[in-house]
């Protein structure tokens, strides 16, 4: 479903990046280090004045962290971007950024869990409300928005996969002077640039497809240089989520497969998602590339999605069959994954209220990952011969 024209450079970034390495090695070197020394005191002055932008501690500004803001930054058409130790610490810094006691946020139905907890929780606590609106209904979310500070979005949505028409709601946000995010993880900026199509802020867990080897946890907020100036003057230096140097040069790794990654999960995505669909054990498939077309902005799909079964299946047969799908949280890595929907509804965690993430006990998420479409369509039908 790419159409090849999204103005997605990524060929030119790495080129610039890889001029002027020492050897002309072909990797950029990592700047693993905690603090920047100054040749004498007037340079140490200059640089506390403001006179120069240099390194001087790596929790502020790091080169490494830097050249892969930049690259981030680039792919999202945005001016600047900033580099977290994790995806919550992005949310969590992008929304203390632009709210205060009494304010409201409007989010969409079926964000990421933790997400939802974070506003449930820490936002709640400071008394900022957060009114949930389902982001297919423009309506609806035109009427919530008079007065709102922020507007959260996710599209597609966590587990149901519900994509909105990300550039109508962000005109609609700016229309009421409200300022508009969105978790971007899913697509990653090769399927959907939000900022491109009106959005303020462009939050991602790096921990998935940009990261795209499950071996990092991070996460990167882009957008102007102001908002992302504002996010730089409190929220990322106290709150402290900073992404580390190792950390961000495995991003800048997993950048350079990024456009062959997606490729290769949105067609084995789409492949096995259709597939399921047409299994009498399999009630619904929730897949935003089943639909007659793709909301306006978003030019494909990735490998992430959940599907029902019927009533009377067991999933715990079928789980456990499973040899390449394995049992595992987060995705967006080579690997294919499993979470049936039935253990998520039994999580401890509060406030959990799952149903509001829109899990039934007869789904299934499915994370498709870089194996092979023929080998994980066997593994499926080999796991659900076992369940029926
Ligand atoms: C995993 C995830 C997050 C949280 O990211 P971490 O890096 O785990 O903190 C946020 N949004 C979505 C959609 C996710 O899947």
């Amino acid at each position: 479903m790419t159409d090849g024209s999204a103005p997605f450079d990524l060929a030119s970034l790495i080129v610039a990046h890889d001029e002027g390495n020492a050897y002309d090695a072909v990797v950029p070197p990592i700047a693993q280090t905690s603090l920047f020394t100054f040749k004498d005191y007037d340079d140490m002055l200059s640089s506390y004045r403001g006179e120069k932008v240099r390194p001087i501690y790596t929790r502020g500004l790091n080169p490494t962290v830097r050249m892969f803001e930049e690259m981030l930054a680039k792919l999202e058409g945005a001016e600047d971007a900033l580099g977290f130790a994790s995806g919550m610490a992005a949310i969590s810094s992008a929304v203390l950024s632009f709210v205060e006691p009494g304010d409201r946020i409007v989010a969409v139905k079926h964000v990421y869990p933790d997400a939802f907890r974070l506003f449930g929780t820490i936002l709640k606590r400071m008394k900022i409300e957060v009114t949930y609106v389902d982001g297919r209904d423009e309506e609806a979310v035109a009427k919530a928005l008079p007065g709102a500070k922020v507007f959260y979005m996710e599209s597609p949505t966590s587990w149901v996969m519900e994509a909105h028409d990300v550039g109508a709601l962000a005109g609609l946000a700016r229309k009421h002077g409200v300022v508009s995010m969105i978790d971007n993880s899913w697509a990653s900026p090769f399927f959907q640039r939000p900022i491109t199509l009106g959005v303020d802020l462009v939050i991602h867990s790096a921990s998935k497809y940009l990261g795209g080897h499950s071996d990092v946890v991070a996460g990167v907020v882009a957008g102007s240089k102001e908002m992302i100036g504002q996010l730089k003057s409190e929220a990322y230096p106290y709150l402290g989520g900073k992404l580390s140097p190792f950390d961000a040069w495995l991003l800048i790794r997993g950048l350079r497969t990024l456009p062959l990654r997606m490729k290769a999960h949105e067609a084995a995505g789409l492949t096995i998602a259709r597939r399921l669909q047409e299994l009498d054990v399999v009630e619904q498939v929730c897949h935003p590339g089943l639909a007659n077309r793709l909301p306006a902005g978003l030019n494909g799909t990735s490998g992430l999605f959940s599907f029902v079964f019927r009533e009377g299946v067991d999933i715990r047969p079928f789980a456990d069959h499973l040899k390449l799908f394995k049992l595992g949280v987060s995705w967006g890595g080579h690997e294919s994954l499993i979470v049936p929907g039935e253990v998520v509804l039994q999580q401890k965690a509060q406030p959990n209220s799952a149903h509001a993430f829109g899990i039934s006990p007869r789904s299934v998420r499915l994370h498709v990952g870089l194996e092979g479409t023929e080998v994980l369509w066997s593994d499926i039908e080999e796991a659900i011969a076992a369940a029926s």
